[in-house]
């Protein structure tokens, strides 16, 4: 039972997710039994309980908000669960060394604030884990699935789509959250995929480059950090008179390998 006052905190992305049917879905979409389980922002515990009852074998609890413990600590479980609460800013917390040498699932209704922050930082470590499963913010849902051409393609869609797979499994409206958001949500499922190599800070860079006037033919935006000459050799290569997002992740890895590796 729990008897105090808890005061939500906006700061903290503080949406309760609170419609049972759509808790059910999220854990139903990958198989949790026996599984490593990372749960980011568990909240009063509302999903938390709904994994517990997929019988996961062992379940991390990241949670930032301190006056939340009594939620999460009265959690009913197995004794054969392996239960660990860690009250943490999981943006620095190192989330490969939580289960090492065994593939993790990591699952959460994340705070809108950091969502795309922690999904850029999990990128490169993306290889490490099993799958997993965010409830983020409609729009950066699409912007992370975003289509070559299309309006939401960036920098994120680049990045992202070199890592990994991203699909997207079902919008959930504000109604369903208490308090309600201002915005649509979208349940997402992130595989780590096969990389092909390069170093992530270069083509970071050069997306930030390339990507620095949306309107600009790609040419004009990188003429801004490249020598002429080396514009010059794209150029016989690649059509510097499209756009920035008129190009596909991988012809960006194969801008990157004439730059960067010759
Ligand atoms: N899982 C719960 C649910 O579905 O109702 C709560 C989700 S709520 C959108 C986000 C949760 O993440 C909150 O409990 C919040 O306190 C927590 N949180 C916010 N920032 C965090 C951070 N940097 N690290 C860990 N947890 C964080």
């Amino acid at each position: 039972m729990n008897n105090h006052k808890f005061i939500i905190k906006k700061r903290f992305g503080q949406n309760f997710l609170n419609n049972e049917n759509i808790l059910k879905k999220i854990v139903s979409i990958s198989n949790l039994k026996n599984k490593n389980i990372i749960e980011i922002g568990p909240g009063k515990g509302a999903l938390t309980k709904h994994i517990i009852a997929q019988e996961p074998k062992s379940l991390f609890l990241i949670e930032k908000d301190k006056s939340l413990k009594s939620y999460l600590e009265n959690l009913n479980h197995k004794k054969e669960l392996q239960l660990k609460i860690i009250f943490d800013d999981v943006l620095k917390v190192n989330l490969s060394e939580i289960t090492p040498n065994k593939k993790s699932i990591i699952i959460g209704n994340l705070p809108y604030n950091i969502s795309t922050t922690l999904i850029v930082n999990l990128l490169t470590i993306m290889s490490d884990f099993e799958l997993m499963i965010f409830m983020v913010q409609s729009e950066v849902a699409d912007r992370l699935c975003a289509k070559v051409s299309s309006k939401e393609y960036g920098r994120i869609s680049v990045l992202s789509q070199l890592f990994c797979k991203i699909e997207k499994i079902f919008d959930v409206s504000p109604e369903n959250f208490f308090p309600k958001p201002k915005v649509n949500s979208t349940l997402i499922r992130i595989y780590p995929i096969k990389k092909d190599s390069f170093k992530y800070e270069d083509i970071d860079y050069l997306l930030k480059k390339a990507f620095c006037f949306r309107r600009k033919k790609i040419r004009n935006n990188l003429l801004r950090y490249l020598p002429k000459i080396e514009c010059f050799e794209l150029e016989k290569k690649f059509d510097l008179d499209k756009r920035p997002q008129d190009f596909s992740p991988q012809e960006y890895l194969k801008i990157y390998r004439n730059l960067f590796l010759n």
